[in-house]
């Protein structure tokens, strides 16, 4: 929508929308003729990609994939199939610490978010057992089959960026040349914003409350992905149990990263990125990102202290004290790569 200024100069003003999908909050921030059509588009692909991939609907090719295991292949759509092959990309490309076909000790944790106590040490074993992602058959003409019963996958860590990647097709289809968009941490912007300047995506502080920065990185055309102990868990006799599992233990990753927020154009190899990344630990994290061209990456460990892969400094500034040292200020920020 453009709209004049009291001086007469033009100024455009975002159509924002909010909507809960995936099981997270998006929020669309939208400039130009018809943004309002273009946010209800994206609403529909989002909710369509949901459709295939949630683990909680019937219908979906991934409750399919885990209801067939060990009997027979199921028909994939080309989205189900092309995240597939990346998930199992990755997975050999980070030593294992990104793995699709940890669907049952997912399921596992997820229950025991829902009681409040952790799983039995025997079932996480059983469940970790069924862990394979290079036994996962995927056939570039449409095909999935996972060969042992009990086997599932879960599309948590990469489906969002996927579905990020998509809503950015529909808003550069559209002509849509300025915006910002966060699908619950997956953030990514389009072009500047309308005064010419870049988007401020705002890092928060693990330790801090919903707005709280650490700092901000200034981007245009690209993504930026965040994987935090802080975005989902549970307590139980004092013990803090979040979503992000080490497939090494079938347990919630105890490495020394306390949030990640992963850079780069794909916001589908982001997502994927920032949960290995997360697993690794702030050293092995570091390399994983340095050795993908185009990706760059801000580490935050336990003691509150950052950590920038080479080529990030120009572009991230702290908002209380130098790069080293813990920062808990809050932050200004269009676009905070925090969930929701
Ligand atoms: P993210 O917030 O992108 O780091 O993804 C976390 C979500 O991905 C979890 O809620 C699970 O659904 C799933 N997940 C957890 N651990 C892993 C892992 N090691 N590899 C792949 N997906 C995972
Ligand atoms: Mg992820």
């Amino acid at each position: 929508m453009l709209r004049l200024r009291a001086g007469g100069r033009p100024a455009m003003f975002p159509f924002v929308r909010r909507d809960t999908l995936m099981g997270t909050e998006v929020h669309q921030c939208v400039h130009g003729i018809h943004a309002h059509r273009v946010a209800e588009k994206a609403v529909g692909e989002i909710k369509r990609l949901e459709s295939l991939w949630s683990p909680f609907l019937e219908g979906s090719e991934v409750v399919a994939l885990s209801h067939s295991a060990g009997l027979r292949a199921v028909p994939l759509s080309p989205e189900t199939v092309c995240v597939l092959l990346f998930a199992i990309e990755m997975n050999a490309l980070c030593a294992g610490a990104f793995d699709v076909s940890l669907g049952p000790v997912i399921r596992l944790w997820r229950e025991a978010g829902r009681r409040g106590s952790p799983p039995a040490p025997g079932a996480i074993a059983a469940a970790l057992g069924l862990k394979g992602s290079a036994e996962v058959e995927v056939s570039s003409a449409g095909g999935g089959y996972l060969p042992r019963k009990g086997q599932g996958i879960d599309l948590g860590g990469i489906g969002k960026g996927f579905a990020a990647d998509r809503v950015r097709e529909i808003y550069l289809d559209a002509g849509i040349r300025s915006a910002f968009v966060n699908l619950g941490g997956n953030v990514f912007v389009v072009g500047r914003k309308p005064d010419g300047r870049r988007w401020n995506v705002g890092i928060r502080d693990p330790r801090g409350g919903r707005d709280e920065c650490v700092g901000y990185a200034q981007a245009e055309d690209c993504s930026a992905v965040t994987s935090g102990a802080y975005e989902r868990f549970f307590e139980c006799a004092g013990i803090r149990y979040h979503h992000i599992i080490d497939p090494a233990t079938g347990r919630p990753s105890e490495s020394d990263v306390a949030g990640v927020t992963v850079f780069a154009q794909s916001s589908m190899a982001a997502d994927a990125l920032s949960t290995a990344a997360f697993v690794l630990g702030v050293e092995k994290g570091m390399e994983l990102i340095e050795s993908r061209e185009g990706a760059r990456a801000v580490f935050i460990d336990a003691q509150g202290r950052i950590r920038l892969t080479r080529g990030l400094e120009k572009d991230f500034h702290p908002v209380f004290g130098p790069v080293g040292e813990a920062a808990t200020s809050p932050g200004a920020a269009e676009a905070s790569s925090s969930r929701g």
